[in-house]
């Protein structure tokens, strides 16, 4: 018998005055005794949001126990790791603890298998018993915890050749290149804004397979991942500009050799960088605000404003692959691999 839409989408775990759905919710029950309905996973790592973790490092003066304090208190208070100024999350890894019995007869999995959950941290039912340490670079927390997955929520087996801190960070971004595979189409010029980060990196890799060697692709970033990037061979065009100077940033491009491109990915974490977005567009070409920084209004209002037809489409976090592009890339491209293993497992700045 097919489940009723509480127990599919967790909505008995929501303890707002007027319940509604996890992910809009103020307070989940994290409470680790779960239903048949349910699984339960014992937390090891969290990969919190870029956006998230940049406002909660900012806020904390950079201090990593400021930073802890602030996670444990959003846990504490809403049952959920959902950032109340930035309204994102993240995800975690951890070992399956418990199966409920109608969960596993729809996704079989073994208790001990080490997983990724594939749903924001917005609407996990997450309890932290320790923050054993905070990467400020990374935005990776390790903890000790448990999650609570509901049946609708996707999840994958962690890859055993892919160390684990780069995969997690690949999946939390999955939607990225997942997205730019179906996007862009053979002699697309491709922009993406902030293309240097871990969710950029993929979708480069990603958007010049689909638009092929004709195909212009310009990254905008800042002077950090300029020289990550170069090391790909997979940019036609590099501009060290900020997107959020949106007449500084066009014209960075422009002199540089690029122009308006038919597909642009906005993968920044900052705020502030629609304009600059749109405005790297063609008229009637498509945008994909991936990054959670992006203001609804300001990108409908400044494309009205800008007198632009432009199609502008959320990024949704989830595709069907449920990853598998993402890790795929990291297998088949040894230059961007080598620069995840240098960020993620070199001596621990970010380069
Ligand atoms: P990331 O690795 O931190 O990359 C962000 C990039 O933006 C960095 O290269 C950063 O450069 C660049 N940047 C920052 N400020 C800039 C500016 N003013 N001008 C130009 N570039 C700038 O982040 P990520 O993990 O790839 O995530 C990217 C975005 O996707 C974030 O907003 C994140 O919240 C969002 N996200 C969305 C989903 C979804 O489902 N839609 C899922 C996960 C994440 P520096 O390093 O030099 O600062």
């Amino acid at each position: 018998m097919p489940l009723s839409l509480q127990a599919r989408y967790g909505l008995l775990r929501v303890r707002d005055e007027h319940p509604g759905f996890p992910q809009p919710a103020w307070r989940l029950d994290p409470d680790p005794r779960i239903s048949d309905t349910e699984l339960l996973i014992d937390v090891e790592r969290l990969n919190v949001d870029s956006a998230s973790f940049r406002q909660l490092a900012e806020e904390a003066g950079g201090d990593p126990d400021r930073v802890a304090g602030r996670i444990r208190e959003i846990v504490a208070e809403r049952g959920k790791l959902h950032n109340p100024v930035t309204g994102s999350g993240g995800m975690l890894i951890g070992a399956v603890r418990e199966v409920g019995s109608v969960f596993a007869e729809s996704r079989p999995v073994r208790v001990g298998t080490r997983v990724a959950s594939l749903i924001s941290l917005t609407l996990t039912p997450l309890t932290l018993e320790r923050i054993v340490d905070v990467d400020m670079h990374h935005g990776q927390v390790q903890v000790e915890g448990t999650a609570v997955l509901f049946e609708s929520s996707p999840f994958a087996e962690l890859p055993t050749d892919i160390p684990e801190p780069i995969a997690l960070a690949a999946l939390d971004v999955a939607g990225a290149p997942s997205r730019t595979r179906v996007m862009v189409h053979r002699g697309d010029a491709v922009l993406l804004l902030g293309g240097g980060g871990t969710s950029g990196l993929l979708s480069l890799h990603e958007a010049r397979r689909a638009a092929g060697p004709e195909g212009l692709i310009m990254v905008v970033d800042r002077a950090a991942a300029l020289a990550d990037v170069r090391t790909t061979g997979l940019a036609d065009v590099l501009v060290e500009a900020d997107a959020t100077d949106a007449v500084a940033t066009v014209e960075a491009v422009l002199a540089a050799g690029g122009r308006e491109a038919d597909v642009t990915l906005n993968m920044v974490n900052v705020g502030g960088t629609e304009l600059a977005t749109i405005l790297l567009t063609r008229e009637s070409g498509t945008v994909l605000f991936f990054s959670m920084a992006t203001s609804f209004t300001a990108a409908a209002l400044g494309a009205e404003g800008l007198g632009r037809a432009t199609t502008m489409l959320i990024g949704n976090g989830h595709m069907p692959d449920t990853g598998a592009i993402a890790l795929g890339v990291l297998r088949e491209c040894a230059p961007v691999r080598a620069v995840f293993e240098r960020r993620y497992l070199g001596a621990g700045a970010r380069s």
